[in-house]
């Protein structure tokens, strides 16, 4: 098994984990947080996928020639207003989790990010569906983006503690 990563217990490069995933030089259990982090690489990755998703149904629908009811021009205002208010709220329940200072908190935190942010888009893909509102869906896809991309900004801060609970919770 290979790694590049630094062991947060003695401080080495290392090259090769042993078979049981641990530091050559001081048996510190690195594979542990090094498994968090491709789950957690791979969740987002999949939540992210999901938005594309998003992106490509409207896509598909608009070129369908969809006709949206259009019943309900408010809801371009409240949603926007939703996803604005969620991407505060995840500064702040992301705050929470990570003042745990354990594993749980740490992969609770990105994964509870990923699936706001990618709620975002779904309230895109609402919108049009509803209104037809192809300008609304853009800009609430560019809020979940944005969301994505602080997460993205996070990630290697996660990776970091998620070495050194890791380590703790052994
Ligand atoms: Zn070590």
């Amino acid at each position: 098994m290979v790694a590049k990563v630094q062991c947060p217990n003695c401080r080495q490069q290392i090259a090769h984990l042993t078979g049981q995933g641990a530091c050559p030089s001081c048996g510190a259990p690195v594979y542990l947080a090094q498994r968090e982090v491709t789950i957690l690489r791979v969740l987002g990755s999949a939540f992210f996928a999901s938005v594309l998703v998003c992106a490509g149904l409207v896509v598909f629908m608009v070129r369908l020639g969809y006709q949206a009811p259009g019943a309900a021009p408010m809801l371009n205002y409240i949603f926007v207003g939703i996803a604005v208010g969620e991407l505060g709220m995840m500064v702040l329940i992301e705050r929470a989790l990570l003042a745990q200072e354990t594993v749980r908190g740490v992969t609770g935190a990105a994964i509870v990010l990923a699936a706001m942010a990618e709620s975002i888009a779904i309230l895109g893909v609402a919108v049009f569906f509803v209104n037809g509102a192809l300008d609304w869906f853009v800009a609430l896809l560019a809020l979940s983006v944005a969301g994505f991309l602080y997460l993205a900004t996070r990630v290697p801060g996660y990776g970091r503690l998620l070495q050194e609970y890791a380590l703790r919770e052994q």
